[in-house]
């Protein structure tokens, strides 16, 4: 009855790996390369709001100025091309809307060759 042997005692091999695996020393990552920032493609528009700096109220009434806001096909244009902030481009977008429900402004490229911009 001396043989008290526990299975404890006796290192069981997977568990043996699982250390050595625990304790293997992780590959320190390489030094990022200093990144040279990309030549820009386009040229940047200001990023001005026009309505914040001249301090214009929007208004649906306004067409001249909101024409400049529409592109030649009666889109309106994106806030990455005019540099409206976003406050005012949500105001923009719903006065320009009110203005095409009223006739004032074209809603698409085909209204604008039937009937041009409406000033003539
Ligand atoms: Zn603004």
């Amino acid at each position: 009855m001396a043989e008290e042997r526990t299975p404890k005692e006796v290192p069981q091999p997977e568990a043996v790996e699982a250390a050595v695996e625990g304790m293997a020393p992780t590959a320190a990552p390489p030094p990022a390369p200093a990144k040279a920032a990309p030549a820009r493609r386009y040229p940047q528009p200001p990023r001005l709001c026009y309505f914040c700096v001249e301090r214009v109220v929007i208004d649906y009434k306004n067409v001249d100025l909101l024409r400049r806001f529409v592109n030649d096909r009666a889109r309106i244009k994106p806030r990455r091309q005019t540099g409206t902030c976003a406050k005012h481009q949500r105001r923009l977008s719903v006065a320009i809307k009110r203005a095409r429900h009223l006739g004032l402004l074209p809603f698409t490229a085909e209204h604008v060759r039937k009937y041009g911009w409406g000033g003539t």
